[in-house]
């Protein structure tokens, strides 16, 4: 099996409209680094022709290879996908959307030629490519992932990025059933660097990233990399029954050596409304670390693959079910 010196992992979830510019612009951008190369297509349970597309190119070519998930699994997931299939020495991940420019491949190469292991890129100028108020929230949440992990992830980071098989290797083989690659990528350590580009708008078709994925991806990351919000409502306990007692002492004192003791309706009701919501708060906060360790611990499989074109050795990537296309011919 010959070993490419570099796989660009794309997963395309009903991107026929980027083909076959996404082919053509990815192949001249690779061939001006002089480099072996494979393109690793995933093809996450599109419902258009984004497969049979992918199939007839890689027909017509010897370094496509195409592996379709059996449903839609989500972004993440087929990016897992992707990378592990890839057999390069050093393995790019970009979106099928061209929202990655292509043309960026060069410089993720060369950094890696300079020794790099992570090659980031950071997106600059947005203002075309997303909403004003995704990009707030975006910037919103960097900040808060940074103050509460302590990892250095930066505004505008995605995943395109260029990875070397020993910064690869680790994250891959992670049990871990949902990770948050971009997080997972800056604790690998190693040498890291990055390089920035201008965002485009999509070639073709729609984000498949609706608010409530982007949400979830949000809640997941930080759950997923930082325990110190369990920590807050530790804190907030101890503030809480303090800030009680010293209430009950006052309530006393009023009611022992006072004749003032008016029943205190408003104040009663307001402190129950405060701590309750409070109480409310920290449960849900609990409820998305119980969710989290129950998705883990449940060890489901991050995808399942249903084809593999051409058909190959992947042991790696396969379940233990022989594909159809291994099972026909
Ligand atoms: N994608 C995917 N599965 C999904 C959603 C998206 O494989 O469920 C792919 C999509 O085809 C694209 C990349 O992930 O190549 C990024 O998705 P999108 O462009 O919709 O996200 P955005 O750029 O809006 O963040
Ligand atoms: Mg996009």
């Amino acid at each position: 099996m010959e070993i490419p010196d570099v796989s660009v992992v794309v997963p395309a979830f009903n991107e026929e409209g980027c083909f076959p510019s996404l082919f053509d612009r990815v192949r001249a951008a690779i061939g001006r680094c002089d480099v072996s190369y494979e393109i690793v297509l995933v093809d996450d349970g599109s419902s258009d022709r984004t497969y049979a597309l992918a199939r007839q190119e890689a027909d017509a070519s010897d370094n496509l290879r195409v592996i379709r998930l059996s449903r839609n699994f989500g972004h993440q997931a087929a990016l897992i996908a992707g990378m592990r299939a890839a057999r390069g020495r050093a393995v790019i991940t970009m979106d099928a959307d061209l929202q990655h420019p292509p043309e960026l491949i060069e410089d993720l190469v060369a950094s890696w030629r300079e020794g790099y292991d992570v090659v980031h890129t950071i997106r600059v100028d947005t203002r075309r490519s997303a909403g004003f108020l995704k990009r707030m929230l975006s910037a919103v949440f960097y900040f808060v992932f940074k103050r509460l992990t302590g990892l250095e992830l930066r505004a505008g980071m995605a995943d395109y990025r260029l990875t070397s098989r020993k910064a690869l290797e680790p994250v891959i083989s992670a049990k871990e059933v949902q990770p948050f690659l971009r997080g997972m990528f800056v604790s690998v350590g190693f040498r890291q660097t990055f390089v920035e580009y201008q965002a485009g708008e999509r070639a073709a078709g729609h984000s498949g990233y609706t608010w409530k994925k982007m949400s979830q991806f949000a809640l997941h990351a930080i759950v997923g990399y930082s325990a110190v919000p369990l920590f807050w409502s530790f804190g907030v306990g101890i503030v809480t029954a303090l800030i009680s007692a010293l209430y009950g002492l006052y309530v006393l004192y009023i009611k022992i050596f006072t004749v003032e003791a008016v029943p205190g309706w408003a104040s009663l009701a307001l402190l129950l409304s405060f701590f309750v919501s409070l109480q409310f708060l920290f449960l849900g906060l609990l409820g998305a670390y119980v969710a989290a360790i129950y998705s883990e611990v449940k060890q489901r499989p991050t995808y399942v693959i249903a084809e593999v074109t051409p058909p190959d050795d992947l042991k790696d990537v396969l379940t233990d079910d022989a594909s159809p296309t291994d099972r026909h011919g």
